[in-house]
């Protein structure tokens, strides 16, 4: 799949369709691979943590998780089609995982969030098999989520762990496993538990999904001052890209 290259993340050029039907295709030959959406904060973070742009690399699939990445694309002449979230393809995988009974684990949020997920899975896709899952406030040393994983199979793993850990954690354990696709989620599982309301669609289509979620956590602020940063090096990338 072609590549974009924004400030040193390779993002894949890709539309919400074509990634879910591409890892249907990879559930289907039990093949393993590795998800990530990304918005200018996590492009920001990798720019200054190495470890964590080491993880982002190791990826299958980057997509853009926020319009500032797709408006950065279309400044560096390859434009990404569309945003592509981590709550939207759960959804849908989670459509085509209860069509074709498939096995998935959960991994994230705290442990009340985490039961009332199973219980919305239970009700509204009651053909999938829930064959795990572990709440995300672990001891990140001495655990034994990735055995637990590795043991009951899944075809799918919604990680839910908020970035960096998210990322972090699928780059360190997917040496360990030979399938499974492993999907970064971040706040999904707030969302399906009815604990964080997703911006309605009318300010979804106006890009205003970021101050929706702004002013329904407004301690979230300090983390938007990644936006301005994101455009400066972006359009330096520009310009350096034209000399
Ligand atoms: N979370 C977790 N373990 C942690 C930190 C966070 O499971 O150590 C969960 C948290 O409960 C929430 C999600 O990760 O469900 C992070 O949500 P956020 O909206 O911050 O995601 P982001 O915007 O970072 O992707």
């Amino acid at each position: 799949m072609k590549h974009v290259n924004i400030l040193g993340v390779p993002f894949s050029i890709t539309n919400h369709s074509t990634l879910v039907e591409q890892l249907n295709q990879h559930i289907q030959k039990h093949e393993k691979s590795f998800v990530i959406t990304a918005n200018p904060e996590i492009v920001m973070r990798a720019n200054q943590e190495e470890a964590y742009m080491k993880s982002l690399h190791r990826a299958t699939y980057i997509t853009a998780d926020g319009i500032g990445i797709v408006k950065a694309s279309r400044l560096l002449g390859q434009t990404l089609p569309e945003r592509v979230t981590g709550y939207d393809v759960m959804i849908e995988m989670l459509k085509l995982a209860d069509l074709n009974h498939y096995r998935i684990y959960l991994l994230g949020a705290q442990r009340d969030t985490l039961e009332e997920v199973k219980k919305h899975i239970q009700q509204f896709y009651p053909h999938i098999q829930v064959v795990g899952s572990h709440d995300g406030y672990f001891d990140w040393q001495h655990n034994t989520i990735s055995e637990e994983i590795m043991q009951s199979s899944p075809d799918l793993v919604f990680v839910a762990l908020g970035a960096p850990k998210q990322e972090n954690w699928i780059a360190e354990h997917i040496d360990q496993f030979n399938k499974g696709v492993f999907l970064c989620v971040g706040g999904s599982f707030d969302v399906i538990a009815g604990k964080v309301k997703r911006a309605p669609l009318s300010w979804q289509n106006k890009n205003l999904e970021w101050f929706y979620r702004l002013l329904q956590q407004p301690t979230r602020w300090k983390r938007m001052l990644a936006l301005p940063r994101f455009s400066y090096h972006v359009i330096r990338q520009k310009v350096k890209r034209s000399l």
